[in-house]
């Protein structure tokens, strides 16, 4: 009944025409998940739902991320076409998605910033533009002023991963007072998560009490997550 009143579209990713919820069920299927199992600090699968090798020994400074879908085809190229290619009606649909694991009451919703240099090259923040329905779907307030990327690091697309947790030292300023804020940080994608731990240890700098990172996608690398190993 309700699909019936809903406005019908092509599917985002195999232009099947008439689908109510921008993906046609295959496609919507096709979106990889995670599995339920993850670290609570930073959602890397682990056995068990334990804290992962890496936050034991270097705790970051976020203390936990809810992430919807894992980084992968055919997400990967719908968020690229996103952001890369101007696709502004993603964002919606990567709202939609986000909303599958709700977030905990927070005291502000914070889009990771874009340095100006690439605000200036992108013309939006796709943080931002993700943001907006989500914080009128969950009644959180949006912050687009607290905080500013500084520098002009390369882009992280192009490095490999050990050079891209070099990149963002010392990445944001903060200029609000968020002393006993609960921050929900948007992103996304997640890849290191180096540059949310980089933005979380500014916002506690400036008095924060708690920050969840809320992410579009998680990537995973070969051999992480997959239960082996350490
Ligand atoms: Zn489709
Ligand atoms: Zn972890």
């Amino acid at each position: 009944m309700l699909e019936r009143v809903l406005p019908r579209g092509d599917c985002m990713l195999c232009g099947q025409p008439g689908c109510p919820r921008a993906l046609c069920p295959a496609c919507r299927a096709d979106i990889p998940r995670l599995p339920a199992e993850q670290c609570p600090c930073c959602a890397l699968p682990t056995p068990a739902g334990q804290v992962c090798g890496a936050c034991l020994r270097h705790p970051p400074a976020f203390d936990a991320t809810l992430v919807a879908c894992r980084y992968g085809f055919p997400l990967d190229g719908l968020i690229q076409s996103f952001k890369y290619g101007h696709r502004l009606a993603v964002a919606p649909l990567l709202a939609k998605l986000m909303a599958t694991v709700p977030p905990p009451p927070a005291d502000l919703l914070l889009p990771v910033p874009l340095s100006a240099a690439h605000l200036r090259e992108r013309g939006f923040n796709q943080a931002v533009e993700i943001a907006r329905p989500l914080g009128r779907r969950f009644g959180l307030p949006l912050e687009l002023d607290a905080c500013i990327r500084i520098g002009d690091a390369p882009r992280q697309a192009g490095l490999p991963w050990d050079q891209r947790r070099r990149n963002v030292r010392h990445g944001f300023e903060c200029r609000a007072d968020l002393t006993g804020q609960h921050v929900l940080v948007l992103d996304d994608v997640m890849t290191t998560g180096a540059t949310l731990d980089e933005l979380a240890r500014t916002l506690k700098r400036h008095g924060a009490a708690r920050v969840t990172n809320w992410v579009v996608a998680r990537a995973v690398r070969d051999g992480q997550g997959s239960g082996k190993g350490k």
